[in-house]
């Protein structure tokens, strides 16, 4: 070592040792890889993950939400980020994704840009035993893109049942990079997780009593989870993360043909779209434009109800839609 890094390196303990000395001024050094006394930094880059971290770890950590509330989270990727917010990043101690086809380059990107800092990163769709594949529904128009061939269903959050598993997945990944707050993660995660196992249970006896099994979206359609763990059928406009927006006059009159059919009393959107479509089917069959949400595009107004209120609000519409016998329940 040469005599000016000896120096300097004298120099900086003495400084971490002043500093250490000072009042309110304290250098710990926790788990998570955070040296500089603050509170561990976890970012999510949806709402559903940021909301279980916020219930999970609490005040323990410093919880932020990557891609801003209200925003279209499909073709989100570094380039959106200020330097500064990249920067704070470069401390984060655990990034937690969605995996699958939509951010798949998000994730590429943020890898490359963070090479080198100690962040980790967990999928939502590795906590999930049973992937499931997109489907592809009746009316639904092909890709724009040429990508049709068969790609995981990466909305593993919109059902009730995947919530929990989310949940305990999360818990167990906060434990094991945060060690210390163990006891009171695992506290946190059942107490949590049981909630949304009894919102579950809810969403099982309700929806027992349908009068319809089917609903229809003339709009965009990332509920695959939903509909198959409450054995519901669907038919939409376009799959979950398609860019198309606008269903052709074909499509709009096949949904609206099945939809009367059927007698339907709803037709769907989902949040962030514009529900002029559903509106208009609805007109003409006589039943309710609703709004079932994906927790997908959430508003700051959306986020105060949390994920597991967003996620009894969709039952709610459910009851709707499938025209769920109140007498019965
Ligand atoms: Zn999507």
């Amino acid at each position: 070592m040469n005599t000016i890094i000896k120096r300097t390196a004298a120099l900086a303990a003495a400084l971490f040792f002043l500093l250490a000395l000072l009042p309110g001024c304290s250098v710990t050094v926790t788990d998570g890889g955070q040296t500089d006394g603050e509170k561990p930094l976890v970012v999510s880059t949806i709402f559903p993950q940021y909301d279980v971290v916020n219930n999970i770890a609490k005040e323990t950590v410093r919880n932020e939400l990557l891609i801003p509330y209200g925003t279209e989270t499909h073709d989100f990727g570094v380039k959106d980020l200020t330097a500064s917010r990249l920067e704070t990043l470069h401390g984060a101690s655990l990034i937690i994704a969605v995996g699958g086809e939509s951010d798949e380059l998000l994730i590429k990107e943020l890898k490359t840009a963070l090479a080198g800092s100690d962040v980790r990163f967990l999928l939502l769709t590795d906590l999930i035993k049973d992937l499931l594949n997109e489907e592809q529904t009746e009316g639904m128009e092909a890709e724009t893109d040429g990508e049709d061939e068969e790609e995981i269903d990466e909305h593993v959050w919109t059902s009730p049942r995947r919530a929990a598993e989310l949940a305990r997945g999360i818990g167990r990944a906060l434990c094991e990079r945060f060690p210390a707050s163990r006891a009171e993660y695992e506290k946190n995660t059942e107490e949590y997780a049981g909630k949304l196992d009894e919102l579950d249970v809810r969403y099982q006896e309700t929806l027992k009593n349908r009068t319809y099994n089917t609903l229809i979206f003339a709009d965009r359609f990332p509920f695959r989870y939903l509909c198959h763990d409450y054995g519901i059928e669907a038919d939409a406009a376009f799959a979950g993360c398609s860019s198309s927006v606008d269903p052709s006059l074909a499509t709009l009159d096949h949904l609206y043909r099945k939809a009367k059919d059927l007698k339907l009393p709803a037709i769907l959107c989902m949040e962030g779209s514009d529900p002029k479509y559903a509106k208009q089917l609805a007109s003409k069959t006589g039943g309710q434009a609703l709004m079932l949400h994906s927790c997908h595009i959430v508003s700051e107004e959306d986020a105060k109800k949390g994920y597991l209120g967003l996620l009894a609000y969709d039952l709610d519409v459910l009851k709707i839609a499938l025209g769920v016998r109140e007498d019965a329940n």
